[in-house]
């Protein structure tokens, strides 16, 4: 058992956001405050999604740190200038990234902090216990490396983001089904014929990608898209709706009555759910265009209908599709693979803290306060971050708003830190 002030579950962007203001801003001596938890082996944000063909959604200028301090160390651009990118990266005329370029990023930025990033290590529960009549967390972990870990402090910041979810027709045990989360992962590892017949399962950003990857692949690729809406319809991201993606916006929302802040969030949905960015939509179009004029098999899409059932075959997936009004409308035979770009769950979230008692009138996964501080029945010292759509609006579960969010949530967490002037440095944490 291993006690510290303060223990990070995840080291995703929105921890590591927090990590560069308790480090740099704060002069705190992190390997004395806390320990990252972190599930995967190394380093990489979204890696079944990430290519130099799909882009970041934001600008870059809203990465870790730059919109709370532009001069810091860990900004995106000082990233690059590191990297002997800066130059070039000009000449792109973009403040859109490549998302591999981002996960570069993100992992540089890790690696400045990986002394206190336990990778390989997967938290199974947070809990509450007392030691010493003081009230404190109980985080159990399972590392790769060391078994069953304990880890004992007064705070713990959660920010596991969601799981890929799968709707129960697609729940299927043959690797020709899949999450769009494992996209490139899966193409790469396994073998799906440039010239193939996929379905892609959704009307997102993420089946738009898909499915444009697919059929740019081979001009004898087939994708049939099946969404239970309209196929696409693209994303409002005018510069309007950007500002609602800001901390300041994060805040008014916050104060904002329960029945005002549902009604907003619906409102809003097409600012980030459902649809695609107009690059992508244009790109497709004309890939399939392309493909008719050639005279050649290329995109079907199938609005208002559902994927009924999905039969494996030794040929291949044998698709069944309905359409929504209940006429059977499609058959698909010899389906080399179907993506599921069916979106995201707080399952992982809901079984880390089900031994946790959070105070009644949560209507989100979590109710969190102006801090990220989530309401406990006894208690404080619980964060989650990412979870609290329903309390901070859109801004929740983006990177938009990260670095501000960091310092909100890294000067209350001072507050709740014993002996915290012991624990500050003379160095800056990159020297
Ligand atoms: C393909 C894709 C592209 C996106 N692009 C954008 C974009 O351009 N702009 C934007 O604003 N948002 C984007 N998003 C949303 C994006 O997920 C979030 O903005 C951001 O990654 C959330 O950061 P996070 O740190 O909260 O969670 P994550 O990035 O999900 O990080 C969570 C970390 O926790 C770890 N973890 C999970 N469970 C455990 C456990 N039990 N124990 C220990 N560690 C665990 C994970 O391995 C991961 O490293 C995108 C999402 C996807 C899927």
């Amino acid at each position: 058992m291993v006690s510290y002030p303060l223990v990070l579950v995840g080291a995703g962007p929105a921890n590591l956001a927090l990590l560069v203001y308790l480090g740099e801003a704060l002069s705190l001596r992190l390997e004395k405050l806390c320990v990252v938890l972190e599930a995967e082996e190394r380093a990489h944000w979204h890696p079944g999604l990430c290519s130099t063909d799909t882009t970041l959604q934001i600008s870059m200028l809203k990465d870790l740190v730059s919109l709370r301090d532009p001069t810091s160390y860990f900004t995106f651009i000082n990233f690059l200038k590191r990297r002997d990118l800066l130059s070039q990266y000009t000449h792109l005329d973009t403040f859109q990234p490549s998302r591999e370029l981002y996960s570069q990023y993100l992992g540089w930025v890790s690696e400045h902090f990986g002394s206190v990033i336990h990778y390989g290590t997967r938290v199974k529960s947070v809990s509450r216990s007392i030691v010493d009549d003081e009230r404190s967390f109980r985080v159990s972990a399972e590392s790769n490396r060391f078994g069953e870990e304990i880890y004992v402090c007064q705070n713990v910041v959660v920010a596991i983001g969601r799981e890929p979810y799968l709707p129960p027709e697609l729940r299927i045990d043959d690797p020709r089904v899949f999450h769009s989360a494992e996209f490139f992962s899966r193409l790469k590892r396994d073998d799906y014929p440039e010239d193939g017949t996929y379905v892609v399962v959704g009307a997102g950003q993420s089946a738009g990608e898909a499915a444009r990857f697919l059929l740019a692949r081979s001009p004898r690729s087939r994708v049939h898209v099946v969404s239970s809406g309209y196929l696409f319809r693209q994303v409002d991201d005018n510069p309007f709706v950007n500002d609602l993606y800001s901390n300041a916006m994060a805040r008014d929302f916050f104060s904002l009555s329960r029945a005002e802040r549902q009604r907003r969030l619906g409102d809003l949905r097409n600012t980030n759910y459902g649809v695609v960015d107009c690059a992508v939509l244009k790109e497709l179009y004309r890939i399939g265009f392309d493909r008719k004029v050639m005279g050649l098999p290329g995109l079907s899409l199938h609005s208002y209908s559902n994927v009924k059932s999905v039969v494996p075959m030794a040929n291949g997936l044998h698709v069944t599709i309905r359409a929504l009004d209940g006429e059977e409308s499609a058959t698909i035979d010899n389906v080399n693979a179907v993506v599921a770009a069916t979106g995201y769950a707080d399952g992982r979230l809901k079984s880390i803290l089900e031994g946790i008692s959070v105070a009644d009138g949560a209507t989100d996964t979590v109710e969190t306060d102006e801090h990220f501080e989530v309401k406990l029945s006894e208690g404080k010292g619980l964060f989650v971050v990412n979870h609290s759509r329903a309390a901070h609006g859109p801004t929740e579960g983006t990177m938009t708003a990260l670095a501000e969010r960091a310092q909100r949530i890294g000067d209350h967490l001072q507050f709740n830190i014993r002996g915290l002037t012991e624990l500050r440095s003379t160095r800056r944490v990159t020297t």
